[in-house]
Parts: structure tokens; sequence; C-alpha cells
């Protein structure tokens, strides 16, 4: 073929968003060729790229939508050190059909003990499965829902919460929120009930929510719904970072 009608055949590829034929008609071509490839296999192929650009380019996006601020996979996660959480249970969880079913996770647990990394690795790999998920810790959940009506920013992570299949709230618990903020609080969870999964990091017990949130019925209320069709993890043991405390001087 004459490389005018390759260069065509790219701007055409380009007119129609088919991103992997225009990149790599040259290799579709001599791979064709190579091995003697039928018109069926060569359609084949080039279809088939183009869905796995496609695929890989919305993942990608799923995954910088999420926000996490931090990579953390299961295969770190020790759980030898970690005995709250079986890895039978973890890779139960990893199938993610809790999330077709609406279920929620909530995790409870002093500091150190894996909350927020074992979070993170059920969010990736849910990204990765193809869910919609958002990563946020309480404090910018609550700037984001007070700040909605004046802020373009807020509103649109507000928006990203509700059209999420998964949302992860991490660290209730760490600063004490009034009582406007703590009705904001109830009204999204209200609002995400049966429609979404979250996940709830805390370092407070539930006896605790109420001097947290400050109202017993709303605390009720919420609780309510979190628990409802939920797994609850009591996360106990040592803080993994005190116990693998790095020391630069002492190498
Ligand atoms: P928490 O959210 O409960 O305060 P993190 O999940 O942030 O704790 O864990 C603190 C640090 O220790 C992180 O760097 C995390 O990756 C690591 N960590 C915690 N528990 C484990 C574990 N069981 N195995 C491996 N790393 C762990
Ligand atoms: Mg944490």
């Amino acid at each position: 073929m004459n490389n005018s009608k390759i260069e065509t055949i790219k701007q055409h590829a380009k007119t129609l968003k088919l991103c992997s034929l225009n990149e790599n008609i040259d290799i579709f071509l001599k791979d064709a060729e190579l091995k003697d490839s039928s018109y069926q296999e060569f359609l084949f192929n080039i279809l088939e790229g183009e869905i796995k650009a496609k695929d890989k380019k919305a993942q990608e996006k799923r995954l910088k939508m999420a926000g996490f601020p931090i990579k953390k996979i299961i295969e770190d996660f020790d759980f030898n050190f970690q005995k709250s959480i079986t890895k039978k249970q973890v890779n139960r969880l990893l199938e993610m059909d809790w999330i077709d079913k609406v279920y929620n996770l909530i995790f409870l647990g002093p500091p150190g003990v894996g909350k927020t990394h074992l979070s993170i690795a059920l969010g990736y790999k849910a990204v990765e499965m193809g869910y919609r998920v958002t990563f946020t810790s309480m404090d910018n959940l609550i700037y984001s829902l007070k700040t909605q009506e004046i802020s373009r920013k807020s509103k649109g992570k507000v928006n990203k919460i509700y059209s999420s299949d998964l949302v992860i709230i991490d660290e209730i618990g760490y600063l004490p929120i009034t009582r406007e903020e703590a009705n904001l609080f109830f009204q999204l969870i209200s609002s995400l009930y049966e429609q979404a999964s979250i996940i709830i990091t805390s370092n407070k017990g539930f006896e605790d929510w109420t001097e947290l949130l400050g109202d017993p019925a709303l605390t009720t209320a919420i609780l309510d719904r979190l628990t409802y069709k939920c797994d609850l993890f009591n996360m106990t043991g040592k803080s993994y970072r005190l116990e693998h405390r790095e020391s630069f001087l002492q190498g």
C-alpha cells in the first residue's frame, strides 16, 4: 500500500476517533503480512486493539477521578501483622459483587492498623474492574458539602460522589464536626443509601459517634443506614507505622 493511502487511513481513523488504528496501522499491516492473516483476522485484530485502547483510557480516567492520595495494593498487606481481617475475607471482597449488591464496609480501629490501606486497595481494584469510585477524607467531604453552592470545584466533587458506585470516606472522627455539618453528612448518607456502596474508616467506635456528630437521633439515623447492609471490621493490634518505624540516621 502506498504511503499517501496510509496517511489517508490514519486521517480517517483520527476522524472516527480510532486511536489504536491511527497509532498502530503500520504494525497491524506488517503483522498481517508476516502472519499471512485472513481478512477476518486482520479486521478482528484492529477492532480488538481499539476496544483495548478505549478500555485502558477509560480505566486511567476512572483512576484519576477516584482521587486516591497514594497507591496501595492488597499484595503489600501483611495479614500476619493484622489479624482482625483474613486474607480469605479480603479475597472475597476483591470479587466486588458487594458493590453490585450495595453493601457497605466499615473499618474501625486505632491509627496505623491498616484501615486506609485496605480501603484504597479495594478502591483500586474496583476501578480496575470498571466501577466508578470516589475517595475522600471526611474533612474534605464536609468542606465540599458546605461550599458546593459557592464553589464549582466543590459542586463538581459532590456530583462526582453522587455518580459513584463506591464512595470511600476516610478518617471519620479525627476532627469534631458542627451540627450543621452533621446534617449535611446525614443528607449525603441518606441520598447514597442503597444507591452506592460506602467504605468508612474511623478511629472511633460507634459508641463515640454521638459525641462526634453532636446529636443522638442524627447519629442513630446515620448508623442505621450505614450498617443496614454492611460488613464491620473492628481492627485491633499495634500500629504498623510504629512497629516498622524507619530511622533515617540508623538506616
Ligand atoms: P490507618 O488508616 O488504620 O491509620 P494505614 O492504612 O494508613 O493505617 O496504615 C499506616 C501505614 O502502615 C501505611 O503505610 C500502610 O500501608 C501500612 N500498613 C498498615 N497495616 C499494614 C499491614 N498489615 N501490612 C502492610 N502494611 C501495612
Ligand atoms: Mg487512615
